[in-house]
């Protein structure tokens, strides 16, 4: 194509395009040139993985009670895959999960998944040993019943967790007995850290001659031709253009306004939510992650106690004062991909929040939290909260586990829910790409890639830190609860 009058012209030097560095994106580019493409990821924003936030690695889907088995077994399939990708950016403890006592549902409820999931973990360390990486598979869930709990409440709580024993001594010892529901479950659904996940990514994509990462380039257009797309991109206050040959819209809750731009209609929910940075002053405990059920979206929504080195709890709580907002959930229409979220949020996402708004919902979380565990009511909010929006494809706004779609044979959209998929998404990819003779037979399903194996563990977390620093939040939630698996 021609220049613009008045715009600089880039050649094209990779053939492929990735719009948006999320996980998802930002993962796709990685596997692409690990695979040997030439690959420009366009990313608006200073650094990548700075969207909505990530904590939990969701290896069965236990958080979700209305979700079908199918999909936890695909999120527990997806998430083995993830660790052994990015295995420094998990923060390996389990998660306990706790059914209130005035919850209409029962813990027994959940056995019949959870013998579900252990025995299709056992099956994927039978094909391959090194999917090991949940522990045993006898041990992906323990039951613990009252009595059991009430003997670990002498135990001194240890500060390197050894045994699901011993991660269970804090909980055994803070959590009001008489609030919950017996048995409570252990499960080996792990933390990952978004931190740590963007120090990986961006420093192996760092070492690949073969991506072009354009940091604070927006773009702002899409046109198909008939073998190629121009794309249209901002930087520095100049526009560009430049020809690809396969584009990939992993631009997250922005997606639909991608399509919006090549004229594909896509059905599509975008809900903003958050959670909260909470500081526990004198808690040297080390804790796993902890969830109290409750009925998502009334005054009982699912409580989420995430811990972080040296007191520091993310929260989430699923009531509307709290993670949930009146309106947050919005539909796209018959005229745009893009479902429209309300200035309010987007000024959120954009511009920051209002300190007033900052405590009151941050108060909020601590007092849901501090139902079910008394002494965390002296917790203190510690920075802004983590927040955004994500998409959620389809008409079912409960959809957890969820891939990538194709339009036409040279544009895919990423349409993760959870950051786990991106690997499924990376697999479709690349089989349309080996279809156009974009690349070989035997890149499909590749894992051996070296690049972000040998990170150096001590150079990712300074990296995770000093991202940390710039996007304002504490140094400790760029760390693991423990240094080590
Ligand atoms: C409160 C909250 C908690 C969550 N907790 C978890 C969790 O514990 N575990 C989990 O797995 N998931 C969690 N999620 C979901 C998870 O955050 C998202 O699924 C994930 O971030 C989506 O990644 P993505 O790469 O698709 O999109 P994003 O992370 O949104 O990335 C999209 C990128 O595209 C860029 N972009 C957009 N438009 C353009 C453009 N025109 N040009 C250039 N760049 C563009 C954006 O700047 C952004 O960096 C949570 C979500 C929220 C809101």
């Amino acid at each position: 194509m021609s220049p613009m009058p008045g715009k600089k012209r880039m050649e094209p030097r990779g053939r492929i395009a990735v719009v948006g560095g999320g996980v998802a994106g930002a993962t796709i580019a990685l596997y692409l040139s690990e695979i040997g493409l030439e690959v420009t990821l366009f990313e608006k924003g200073p650094s990548l993985v700075s969207g909505p936030p990530m904590c939990h690695l969701h290896a069965g889907g236990n958080l979700y009670r209305e979700i079908s088995d199918a999909q936890c077994v695909t999120l527990l399939r997806e998430s083995i895959d993830l660790i052994r990708f990015y295995p420094d950016a998990m923060d390996y403890r389990p998660t306990v999960i706790a059914v209130p006592t005035d919850d209409a549902g029962s813990p027994r409820e959940l056995f019949g998944r959870l013998a579900l999931l252990r025995g299709v973990y056992d099956d994927l360390v039978r094909e391959d040993p090194a999917n090991r990486v949940l522990g045993e598979s006898a041990d992906y869930y323990r039951c613990y019943d009252r009595g059991r709990v009430e003997a670990l409440r002498a135990l001194p709580s240890p500060k390197y967790p050894a045994s699901m024993d011993e991660w269970m001594i804090p909980v055994a010892k803070h959590i009001d007995l008489e609030k919950v529901q017996f048995p409570l479950i252990m499960v080996q659904e792990y933390g990952l850290n978004m931190f740590r996940l963007a120090s990986s990514v961006t420093l192996a994509l760092q070492q690949k001659n073969n991506c072009r990462l354009l940091l604070n380039r927006e773009v702002t257009g899409l046109e198909r031709g008939r073998d190629a797309c121009t794309l249209r991109y901002r930087h520095d206050g100049m526009e560009h253009e430049a020809a690809f040959d396969f584009i990939v819209n992993a631009a997250g809750f922005r997606t639909g306004e991608l399509d919006d731009m090549l004229g594909f209609a896509r059905e599509r929910f975008v809900e903003f939510k958050s959670a909260y940075v909470t500081r526990w002053e004198g808690c040297e405990e080390t804790w796993p992650e902890v969830i109290f059920y409750g009925e998502r979206g009334t005054p009982k929504g699912m409580a989420q106690f995430t811990p972080y080195p040296g007191g520091f709890f993310q929260l989430h709580g699923m009531t509307k004062a709290i993670t949930l907002f009146d309106d947050g959930l919005v539909k796209s229409s018959a005229q745009s991909a893009q479902p429209r979220l309300k200035p309010k949020f987007l000024e959120k996402i954009e511009k920051g929040w209002s300190q007033s708004e900052v405590e009151k919902r941050s108060h909020s979380a601590i007092r849901h939290l501090s139902q079910f565990i008394p002494a965390f009511g002296s917790a203190e909010v510690a920075s802004k909260p983590l927040y955004g929006a994500q998409q959620i494809p389809g008409r079912d706004a409960t959809l957890r586990a969820a891939d990538v779609s194709f339009e036409g044979e040279r544009y895919a959209r990423c349409e993760i829910v959870k950051a786990s998929s991106v690997l499924s998404v990376a697999d479709a990819i690349t089989r349309r790409l080996i279809e156009l003779g974009l690349a070989d037979e035997s890149a499909y399903g590749r894992r051996d890639f070296a690049t972000v194996r040998a990170l150096d563990d001590e150079a990712i977390g300074r990296q995770a830190a000093t991202l940390g620093l710039e996007r304002d939040y504490p140094v400790a939630l760029t760390r693991r609860t423990v240094a080590t698996a």
